[in-house]
């Protein structure tokens, strides 16, 4: 695989840079909350695998977070071996993929899920918020608000990459980690 890699000390930076909003608002939450639910430590936990996130600095970046809410003896007991599980160091061994933008878009997150794919399942009012944030403003943000009333997520998507890199993206986007490989290409020039 051709993804750039990440490590620990500049997650943050390249969250803000680089991760489209279904990763930036998992990302956030984790920050904010020190806990996310199974389906987003999932969708969260295989992208940071897909971005090279190696499993000794996953454990210690879910570890750093959790530990603050549940204490560092319950994440290790309880948290640290699905960690374990999706880099395939457990179970049956499966080296589990990264989630694409179909399967995220498809999942039915509930109450205090925070995965899933933003343009489907935000109101208008914090997905405007959310694409402020990202720097997209103007007429970006309106051109965002039609695809997604279309209900056309990707090529929402697509536009905010656009916006926040000055950038055409022309194969669209299609999965979170090629959102962040593209990002990363064109960051680093
Ligand atoms: Fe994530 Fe894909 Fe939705 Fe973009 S379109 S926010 S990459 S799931």
């Amino acid at each position: 695989k051709e993804f750039a890699q990440i490590s620990l000390k500049d997650i943050d930076d390249v969250a803000k840079s680089s991760f489209p909003l279904c990763m930036r608002h998992l990302f956030e939450k984790l920050r904010e909350d020190h806990h996310l639910k199974h389906g987003g430590r999932m969708q969260l936990g295989l992208f940071l695998k897909g971005v090279g996130l190696k499993l000794d600095d996953a454990l210690a970046f879910w570890k750093a977070e959790f530990s603050r809410k549940v204490g560092a003896e319950r994440f290790d007991k309880e948290y640290s071996y699905s960690i374990r599980h999706n880099y395939g160091k457990e179970g049956k061994r499966t080296d589990y993929t990264p989630y694409s933008c179909q399967k995220i878009i498809s999942s039915t997150p509930g109450v205090g899920d925070h995965h899933g794919c933003p343009y489907r399942n935000f109101s208008e009012e914090n997905l405007r918020a959310a694409l402020n944030k990202m720097g997209v403003t103007g007429r970006a943000v309106g051109d965002v608000m039609d695809k997604v009333r279309n209900r056309h997520y990707q090529l929402a998507c697509t536009l905010t990459f656009e916006a926040v890199h000055g950038s055409s993206c022309d194969a669209g986007i299609n999965h979170p980690n090629q959102y962040f490989s593209d990002s990363q290409k064109i960051m680093q020039f």
